[in-house]
């Protein structure tokens, strides 16, 4: 019989830190330059040279760890990992050893059974990047560039706390919303900026003696993260159901498959003699400094959640669609800043704002319209100038193409305001009442629903720009005798 198993999984993420310069250095760490073009003699690890502390990877680290709920530490050393790679040219890596900055923290996530988890971090330490070995550039040789050997990095190690492919998911989705309201990391994982190892084991349900771990890389995004666990998970039973064992190792993952492959074996520790770093003197982070750094910190998601919800009224939906990104979130504070219509703003921007950057396959910091304008438009319904439909269908895709012009401006030129001339539209409500003779006549017998059709036709004949409220109210001024259907006074009717 098959053995149930339950998995146990820690994360291990490393960050690129978004400093001008690198950890210890002052080499540019801009993305994109010539291979080998920002390397200098303290990159490289040459004699006489000494690295020197970067303030803003400092900073930068010391904002997540006050994220993520950490304990930060006062006093930080720093140690050598020694190990011979060809991407690392001094022949050792300075990270932090038994000194990480930050300890202790948590990560709670949200599941899509609505559940909430915390996941536990063990720490987060600062440290430098390796170069990087390209495989693919030239027929026969691996070639190396040492752009990046030397950019601050920080990693984050959980708690063996994950239990599936989707928490892990949840996770560095959360981690990877963080970085980017901080500003501290694109969150890129296509372009390595953000890196994650996956540590799985498994062990039968109900057990508490952990299995022997095996070690994930290489996934480029948060999908094949969890496509990677979720792969290894039944991989492993099916080696223990089969009579096998487990080896300690590290593998890597075949995207174009979802399968993983072994890298090395892990037959013995790895010893990389780390010792104190002698040429850089700890930093000290005062409780003062840290108070001074949190003062700089922009408001995170878990906040601005709870302003929209609690002071902005909006559902716990639409709150949660807007903080998932923080571009999203600002452009939302600042149109309710400008008319505090709360639902409306929301609406507009998971509505119309969110279809066009999906068909441009833009962001929302890319979007090219200010909150100002988006506000205006909002105020024009609110007010009655525009219909909805007028505004979603025709104002906004106009200002989108003359986006230096104004909303109102535009409603003038295109002819898209709401008539609200009474004998205009009754005019119209006459002429349709009277092409539907057997309607009127079914209206009047007590099918008060028609009352759509006869408003619907108003609008189609006036292109949307009959007042709605002022048509319902003349048809029904018209039919008094009948029993009148009030609640279409606010359908929202299309225009074909
Ligand atoms: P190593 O010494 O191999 O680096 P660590 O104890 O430092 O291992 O843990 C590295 C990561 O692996 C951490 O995220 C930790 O939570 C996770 N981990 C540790 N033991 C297990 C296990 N048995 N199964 C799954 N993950 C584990
Ligand atoms: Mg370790």
């Amino acid at each position: 019989m098959n053995t149930t198993f339950e998995a146990v999984i820690g994360l291990e993420i490393h960050i690129q830190l978004q400093t001008k310069s690198k950890a210890f250095s002052s080499d540019s760490i801009e993305y994109g330059a010539l291979p080998n073009t920002q390397v200098s003699p303290i990159s490289l690890g040459h004699p006489g040279t000494l690295p020197m502390h970067n303030r803003a990877a400092i900073d930068n680290a010391i904002k997540m760890g006050l994220a993520l709920n950490c304990n930060i530490r006062e006093v930080n050393r720093y140690a050598r990992k020694n190990y011979f790679y060809a991407d690392l040219p001094k022949g050792y890596q300075i990270t932090q050893f038994d000194t990480p900055l930050c300890e202790n923290g948590s990560v709670e996530i949200k599941l899509s059974d609505g559940r909430v988890k915390i996941v536990r971090l063990t720490r987060i330490h600062m440290e430098e990047d390796t170069g990087k070995s390209m495989h693919d550039q030239d027929l026969y040789d691996t070639l190396v560039d040492y752009n990046r050997a030397g950019t601050a990095l920080i990693e984050v190690v959980t708690e063996p706390d994950i239990k599936t492919g989707e928490e892990a998911y949840a996770f560095v989705t959360e981690i990877r919303r963080l970085v980017r309201y901080l500003d501290i990391c694109d969150g890129n994982m296509e372009e390595g900026s953000l890196r994650c190892d996956a540590n799985i084991s498994i062990m039968p349900v109900g057990s508490t003696v952990y299995g022997t771990k095996v070690e994930v890389k290489n996934m480029n995004s948060i999908s094949n993260v969890k496509r990677a666990i979720d792969f290894e998970i039944a991989r492993q039973a099916e080696v223990l159901n089969g009579g096998g064992s487990i080896q300690g190792e590290t593998r890597g993952f075949n995207g174009l498959n979802g399968t993983t492959f072994s890298l090395r074996k892990k037959e013995a520790i790895n010893d990389y003699r780390y010792f104190p770093e002698p040429d850089l003197p700890p930093t000290l982070v005062t409780k003062d400094y840290i108070a001074q750094v949190k003062s700089g910190m922009p408001e995170l998601p878990a906040t601005l959640y709870r302003r929209f919800t609690t002071e902005y009224g909006l559902s716990d939906y639409d709150a949660s669609v807007l903080v998932d990104d923080k571009h999203s979130a600002l452009y939302f504070e600042k149109v309710v800043g400008i008319s505090p219509k709360y639902k409306q703003a929301s609406n507009w921007i998971s509505g119309p704002i969110r279809g066009y950057l999906n068909e441009n396959a833009l962001g929302m910091d890319e979007f090219h319209l200010s909150p100002k304008q988006i506000a205006e438009i909002i105020e024009l319904i609110e007010s009655n100038k525009i219909s909805h439909t007028a505004a979603t269908q025709q104002l906004f895709p106009a200002l989108t193409k003359q986006s230096d012009s104004s909303p109102t401006a535009l409603v003038e030129s295109l002819g898209l305001a709401n008539i609200t001339d009474t004998s205009f539209i009754d005019d119209l409500v006459q002429t349709v009442l009277a092409e539907f003779p057997e309607k009127v006549a079914e209206y009047k017998g007590g099918k008060v629903g028609l009352m759509g059709l006869f408003v619907g036709e108003v609008m189609k004949r006036s292109q949307g720009k009959a007042d709605p409220k002022t048509a319902n109210a003349l048809v029904k001024k018209d039919r008094k005798s009948t029993r009148l259907n009030s609640s279409h006074a606010n359908i929202s009717y299309a225009v074909f």
